[in-house]
């Protein structure tokens, strides 16, 4: 069986996949994009030969990415989701029957036409009608709205090397911060605990400059390197480990008491900021 050897960036770890069929392959203007499938996790969208999601996993990263913030603000509406091409984050955050508007803000309209074909679970919420699907920069949609009048960004993205690092620098922040409302949300994922520690605790500082409660949760994903994947979450106002929604939703994965126990204790936050965790 041939195999997909994925060297993840800046990981210290390679992986290889048996590849049953490559059913896709091709070259869009911002990357190579490849759909194989595995035994194991069925159909996998590969970036740049990195894997991005899989058929068997990928809820895992998508509910986890999405509810935390979807579920800590009390009545989310209007959602701007960047990156996520596959359209899983969408999907869960029109779960939510509060919303009413998500802008869905993709660089690689390639990646969103090979989602739709190859992937039609994941990509099933891109044709609702309260989507609008945007094929811009993120970090442009962020600079060019003048309203505070999201209540949700979150950032699904590529690793953070190439034209992804634009939304991780403090302007883009500070970009976002001025779109939210009062008790406006803000989520991206940060790498692994494991692999990563400098770069996870690096964003939490960045994000502390721009806003008032910033606050990290973890969530395990099969298929990125190192496992123990961080998010960092954001607000002007509301501390994310609270459940605020009054309504529920059917999803896999999170529930309730993964909301509270995906949040890193206190105490070990503290001295992870303080870089005093010895590992
Ligand atoms: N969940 C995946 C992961 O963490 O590996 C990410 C999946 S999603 C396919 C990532 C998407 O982010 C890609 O389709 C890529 O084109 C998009 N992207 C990267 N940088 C971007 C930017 N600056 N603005 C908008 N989309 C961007």
């Amino acid at each position: 069986m041939i195999k997909f050897n994925e060297k993840a960036p800046y990981a210290p770890v390679e992986y290889l996949y048996d590849v049953e069929e490559i059913l896709y392959k091709g070259r869009s203007r911002f990357q190579e994009i490849i759909v194989i499938r595995n035994p194991y996790y069925g159909r996998m969208l590969l970036l740049d030969d990195v894997v991005q999601i899989t058929e068997r996993d990928e809820f895992f990263y998508h509910e986890m990415m999405t509810h935390i913030v979807m579920h800590s603000h009390p009545e989310p509406k209007k959602v701007v989701v960047i990156g996520g091409g596959d359209g899983g984050v969408v999907r869960e955050v029109l779960k939510h029957k509060t919303v009413e508007k998500v802008f869905f803000v993709e660089i690689d309209e390639e990646v969103i036409n090979v989602s739709r074909k190859f992937f039609p679970t994941v990509s099933a919420g891109m044709d609702d009608a309260r989507v609008e699907i945007k094929i811009m920069d993120g970090a442009d949609f962020v600079l060019n709205r003048k309203q505070a009048d999201i209540d949700a960004v979150i950032i699904d993205s590529t690793d953070i090397i190439g034209f992804a690092r634009s939304l991780f620098t403090t302007d883009f922040f500070n970009n976002v911060k001025n779109c939210l409302t009062k008790d406006g949300m803000f989520v991206t994922h940060t790498e692994s605990l494991h692999f990563h520690k400098d770069i996870v605790i690096e964003i939490q500082e960045v994000l502390k400059k721009v806003f008032p409660v910033v606050d990290l949760y973890t969530a395990p994903i099969a298929t990125y390197p190192g496992n123990w994947w961080a998010f960092a979450v954001a607000s002007k106002n509301l501390s994310p480990r609270e459940v605020r929604r009054r309504y529920d939703i059917s999803t896999k994965y999170y529930s309730d008491e993964i909301h509270r126990q995906a949040f890193m204790p206190i105490g070990m936050y503290e001295k992870l900021m303080q870089r005093k965790l010895e590992w």
